[in-house]
């Protein structure tokens, strides 16, 4: 395009840079893509702003300690909702959760993910999870909220209800969010909503690597997203696939020609590239 450096295309984003300094992150999961460059901003930004990292070392200070973690599946997934989880961790439960095989749910597979949460549910390991709908989803989308906006409200909710359901003296326990924008974007997106972030929030990258709060919150988000895609997959008469790939376009052009495209607003996330590709198959 005029006056651009250039243009790049990731799965997640296409993403273009102007002479201007501005960059224009576009497609199915900008801000995935966005996170991995927001990391290099404080070398160029001014010096007197508060640098990336302050969060993430506060983060890491706290994640072998009693805290919250929070979490959330679906986003890259075609079909099904997003979903979302916090949960509340003790110092003294950590190692056990560990040799369980608590671990990111992206390194566990399905049937695993499901026997992991029997065992947490009789730890009774305080958490709380959210699901937004496909049909919530596509509206809030068409009203302008991007994807971003949607997961902070999520995690969000979750984390106020772990709050909640366990009593106020919850309220100073930190909490770590796996970081999908900048601190600064996340509390703009609350503000925006009449919210407000705790101030004992932390974010950091690959939380779940680090914080068992987060892991464990991963699990049991990946959880309900798959419960509601069998669920789903049942409505529909077949198992939907999950992720975005060619093969998914290929089921959507099925399910069109089956059901009709006004389906999908109750089972995708519509605005996905996928269902103009589907449409030209
Ligand atoms: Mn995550």
């Amino acid at each position: 395009p005029n006056g651009a450096i250039f243009r790049a295309k990731t799965d997640d984003a296409t993403i273009t840079a102007y002479k201007s300094g501005k960059v224009l992150f576009q497609g199915k999961n900008p801000e995935k893509e966005a996170m991995i460059w927001m990391q290099f901003e404080k070398k160029t930004s001014n010096p007197s702003s508060i640098p990336a990292q302050t969060s993430r070392d506060k983060a890491l200070a706290v994640v072998n300690h009693h805290h919250i973690g929070s979490d959330e599946s679906g986003t890259g997934d075609y079909f099904g909702p997003i979903t979302a989880c916090a949960v509340y961790v003790k110092e003294e439960q950590i190692e056990h959760l560990r040799a369980i095989g608590i671990q990111d749910s992206k390194a566990i597979q399905d049937h695993t993910i499901k026997k992991l949460v029997k065992q947490l549910i009789e730890l009774q390991i305080p958490y709380s999870s959210v699901v937004l709908s496909n049909e919530k989803y596509n509206k809030l989308q068409a009203a302008g909220w991007s994807q971003g906006k949607m997961k902070a409200m999520l995690h969000d909710t979750a984390i106020k209800h772990v709050h909640e359901k366990n009593g106020s003296d919850l309220g100073t326990i930190p909490i770590v969010i796996d970081q999908f924008c900048t601190p600064k974007v996340y509390a703009n997106y609350l503000r925006s909503e009449n919210l407000t972030i705790p101030p004992q929030t932390h974010f950091m990258t690959k939380a779940e690597t680090y914080s068992i709060a987060v892991a464990t919150a991963s699990v049991i988000a990946r959880s309900r997203f798959i419960d509601e895609m069998d669920r789903l997959s049942e409505v529909i008469g077949e198992a939907l696939l999950k992720g975005a790939s060619k093969k998914v376009d290929a089921q959507i052009a099925n399910i069109i020609h089956t059901h009709g495209e006004n389906i999908l607003s109750s089972i995708a996330k519509v605005h996905f590239a996928n269902t103009n590709k589907a449409k030209l198959l």
